[in-house]
């Protein structure tokens, strides 16, 4: 038989066995156990699919994990979780994978505070009108600028972001519904998505408004990502999971179990294997294969296109993002047990340094991003508090290469980054240093260990101006391979916890659409 034929006769028999009824029956392999890949899980179970997911670590999660060290939880991701309150569309997403009347959310009145070298600060409150005083306060000269932005997320506030349907299974009805839902922000969906971060803070002539403006986010990002991101805080919908990340993915590990999903854990996917350009399995590190008549990968994009797949499967639209594109940067965390409490501290907040710090031989901190986890009784022991100083770096290579070649060194420099961390926190709280109980220092070459994201990059695709504003998206299949989607961040500008489970959740439309099948979806029953 010919390739051509081979490719059609599969493809028959699976119309075939679809036709016949027996679409339970359809096999699902999902590579990674993220939340994107635990969500396609769920969503295809609860379409009638057999999935099983197989995932490099022993735990579920991804990158929204956490460990624990000495009795304190170190949270390694979620700052706030967009729908975790009902006045958002996630909401409704998030109920049809957790019983989200169950889990508490910590909806703080401060965002995170940002400490000036001459005593001064500023309070990113969330709520907008006090956070347009704590400006005009705290920064007079820039009103209009101020009144311009705060301006700007008050308009936002009505805008509902289309979350229900994966956009390439619209009719021409929904998109029309969407222009009409749109159409009255779109002029300014299109400013704020072309200005980033940074440029918006050089505008300040007050240099602790300008420090505030680009301490919200990463600065290369666009400004509507922190206009909305304020606009679902002010709305209560941006709240933090108490218990912290790792207990967070554990409630849709949960979800997909008792849904019937199969997870793999220690199970490293090294290839998908592909018959007459269609794909076919997954094939482990250690050499043992899987067959499916549908794979998703959820893990690492650049992974799963140039190693997974050789490269084979590409054009020059997805050449341009691995070649151009800029990516989340990958980071340190320093995190520190404290044996005191901070009570009357804030939860999150911006430390000057003196003068700048080296991280690493290309990067060098001007400050430090300080969490405070007061609010979160679950991650320490009574009286004591977990501290994170999370420190970006683009380096990824120096720290992965150091921690193969040279131990004693890399454990050097996390030591150098760890005592800089708390001499800076003794200073400004004092009674910090006698009252340390653990340290931990992960480095990019940790991330790339557990997660496997390309460059260590914590979360993707950063939505910079060149990507576009929340209009931008991706490809979820790969031009020439069938039977075969990616979900998650890789496909997603921006990323994000709530956008990993919406990728998963669309990936799971595209295949119900090709199979004619109607997506359901139930909310989890109490
Ligand atoms: C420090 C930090 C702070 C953050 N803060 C927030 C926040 O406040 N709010 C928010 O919404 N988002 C936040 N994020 C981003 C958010 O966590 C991510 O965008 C989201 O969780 C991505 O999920 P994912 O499933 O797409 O990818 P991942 O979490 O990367 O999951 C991919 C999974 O695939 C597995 N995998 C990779 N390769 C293979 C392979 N070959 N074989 C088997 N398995 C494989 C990995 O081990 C991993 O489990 C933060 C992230 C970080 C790191």
């Amino acid at each position: 038989m010919t390739p051509v034929q081979d490719r059609a006769k599969l493809k028959s028999e699976i119309k075939e066995s679809r036709k016949h009824g027996v679409i339970n029956m359809v096999k699902v392999n999902i590579i990674g156990a993220g939340i994107a890949g635990l969500s396609t899980g769920c969503y295809l179970q609860m379409n009638g699919y057999d999935t099983q997911i197989f995932e490099l670590h022993e735990l579920p999660g991804g990158v929204c994990t956490s460990w624990k060290i000495k009795g304190f939880t170190i949270d390694n991701c979620i700052h706030y979780l967009v729908g975790s309150g009902s006045s958002d569309d996630f909401y409704h997403l998030w109920s049809e994978l957790i019983d989200m009347e169950k889990v508490k959310f910590v909806d703080h009145e401060e965002w995170i505070r940002v400490d000036g070298k001459d005593g001064r600060f500023i309070r990113i409150f969330t709520d907008i009108d006090k956070l347009e005083n704590e400006m005009l306060l705290k920064a007079p000269i820039d009103t209009d600028l101020i009144r311009e932005f705060t301006g700007a997320a008050r308009r936002f506030m009505r805008l509902r972001l289309p979350v229900e349907k994966a956009r390439e299974t619209y009719s021409l009805i929904d998109v029309l519904k969407v222009i009409i839902r749109l159409f009255p922000f779109l002029g300014a969906m299109r400013k704020w998505g072309s200005i980033s971060i940074q440029e918006y803070a050089e505008r300040c002539k007050d240099p602790l408004l300008s420090k505030t403006f680009s301490s919200m986010f990463l600065p290369e990002t666009v400004v509507i990502f922190i206009l909305m991101s304020l606009v679902w805080m002010h709305k209560r919908s941006a709240g933090y999971p108490i218990g912290g990340s790792l207990e967070f993915a554990r409630l849709i590990e949960k979800r997909y179990r008792e849904l019937g999903g199969k997870i793999n854990y220690k199970s490293r996917v090294a290839k998908i294997v592909t018959g007459n350009d269609l794909a076919t399995g997954i094939m482990l590190e250690n050499g043992q294969v899987h067959s499916s008549d549908i794979v998703i990968s959820a893990a690492d994009g650049h992974c799963t296109i140039f190693e997974m797949l050789g490269g084979k499967y590409i054009d020059d639209k997805i050449k341009d993002y691995y070649d151009n594109y800029m990516t989340f940067p990958s980071y340190l965390m320093v995190s520190l047990g404290v044996s005191r409490t901070f009570e009357n501290e804030p939860h999150s907040i911006i430390l000057p340094l003196d003068k700048p710090f080296k991280l690493d031989e290309s990067t060098e901190v001007e400050d430090l991003f300080i969490r405070i986890f007061n609010f979160d009784g679950k991650l320490a022991p009574q009286g004591k508090t977990s501290i994170t100083a999370l420190l970006p770096t683009y380096n990824y290579e120096y720290w992965d290469n150091l921690k193969k070649s040279n131990a004693v060194k890399y454990g050097q420099q996390k030591e150098r980054i760890a005592n800089k961390v708390v001499e800076v926190l003794e200073k400004r709280f004092g009674n910090v240093e006698s009252n340390i109980e653990m340290v931990d220092v992960s480095t990019p070459s940790t991330v790339i260990r557990y997660t496997n994201n390309w460059k260590g990059s914590f979360e993707g695709w950063l939505m910079t101006t060149k990507v576009g504003g929340f209009a931008s998206s991706m490809r979820k299949t790969l031009p020439g391979l069938g039977n075969f989607y990616m979900a998650g961040h890789w496909v997603e500008p921006g990323g994000g916890v709530p956008v990993a489970m919406m990728s998963g959740r669309n990936v799971a439309q595209l295949i119900c659409k090709k199979d004619k099948k109607k997506f359901t979806t139930q909310r989890v029953r109490r």
